[in-house]
């Protein structure tokens, strides 16, 4: 009975999961791309990479101002003042900002100082549910967007369990974040990107968009370009690139950052918004294909009526069946982004069109 239970809490869990349709991200131009440095090192370091970024693809300024290294005396993040510089940027650049949390403490102090647009969850976080469980209790009912990155080992039921923590704390606008798995190897890449897996998660969850990480799986420079090309061929929804001006004065994961100019001519030759708008042109061609043919049968069955009012001499115009017809379909206007206007200007050339052809019997 218990088990049952259980069972069919996950069920519904998944299914609000699922239901959601994650509109957040069509506030931005796709493909969303997040850039900026691994770690915020000082208000000249975020200033200067956040204005050499190309803005034309990149909303987003990424930087961790508390960073979970594997072994401690490393840098550990600037705190809490990388938030005066982050404002900084963001009313600089108009970049909306991103960091990473990993304590109910880090949220706090984050919505305290009210820059950060998104919240993204580390990999070692994910790992840990009662990690994820404390973040999500402290962001409770946030509007904020929160990116989950990947559990380190490749489990799937970890890395949906943290959406599911947030979700069910009333954190709704979720996407996922794929920056590869840990293992022994470490050629050609630092994590082992695992496509997939992710491609079992994007058959599960169509709704929530997934972004690619591509330095974290590549851990150098070399392989940034094959992973980038391989995310936008698997439709991913947008990428978190790290880039700092002087990566190899970075202070963290020095070898895998690039320049903000390097970046640019990845996304350049790559150019994923013109695949995107190529498909974006295919589907609006499809529309119209089945619009004239909507149109084409609309007007037969204006000609058979033609041929009814002919036979049996009724007038071809008739102002109060068309009054109706007008009225009927202008309420429809609140219901999709159409205006009245241009329905009524749609109608009024099918109409005429239709006397046309009515007026030939
Ligand atoms: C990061 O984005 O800098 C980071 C620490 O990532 P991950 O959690 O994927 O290791
Ligand atoms: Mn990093």
């Amino acid at each position: 009975m218990k088990m049952n239970s259980t069972v069919l809490k996950s069920l519904k869990m998944m299914k609000k999961l699922n239901d959601i349709e994650q509109s957040w991200i069509k506030k931005f131009n796709t493909p969303l791309i997040i850039s900026g440095p691994c770690s915020a090192e000082s208000e000249e370091q975020v200033l200067e990479t956040a204005q050499r970024l190309d803005k034309s693809y990149v909303q987003i300024f990424r930087a961790g101002i508390w960073k979970p290294r594997t072994r401690p005396n490393s840098f550990e993040g600037i705190g809490e003042k990388g938030f005066y510089w982050l404002k900084k940027v963001k009313d600089k650049t108009g970049l909306k900002i991103a960091i990473e949390v990993a304590s109910a403490e880090h949220v706090k102090i984050s919505l305290k100082h009210n820059v950060v647009d998104v919240f993204w969850i580390g990999a070692r976080s994910t790992v840990n549910p009662f990690s994820v469980q404390e973040i999500a209790n402290a962001l409770e009912g946030s509007d904020k967007i929160v990116l989950v990155k990947n559990p380190i080992n490749p489990s799937l039921d970890l890395w949906i369990g943290a959406l599911e923590r947030f979700l069910s704390k009333g954190v709704e606008n979720l996407g996922v974040i794929h920056r590869g798995f840990s293992s022994e190897n470490l050629i050609p890449f630092r994590n082992q990107p695992n496509w997939k897996m992710v491609l079992d998660f994007k058959n599960l969850y169509p709704h929530i968009p997934v972004l690619c990480d591509p330095s974290h799986i590549c851990g150098n420079r070399e392989k940034i370009y094959d992973i980038v090309k391989q995310a936008f061929n698997l439709e991913y929804n947008g990428l978190i690139v790290e880039t700092h001006c002087s990566p190899n004065k970075a202070w963290s994961d020095s070898q895998q950052q690039i320049t903000p100019e390097k970046f640019s001519e990845i996304l350049k030759k790559i150019n994923p918004s013109k695949d995107i708008l190529e498909k974006l042109r295919i589907q609006i061609d499809e529309i119209d294909q089945k619009f004239i043919f909507l149109l084409n049968e609309r007007l037969k069955l204006s000609k058979e009526i033609g041929y009814v009012k002919n036979k049996y001499d009724k007038s071809v115009i008739q102002i109060n069946r068309w009054k109706e017809i007008l009225l009927k379909n202008k309420k429809l206007s609140k219901y999709f982004g159409i205006s009245e206007e241009f329905i009524e200007k749609i109608l009024n050339l099918l109409h005429k069109e239709s006397i046309n052809i009515q007026e030939q019997f």
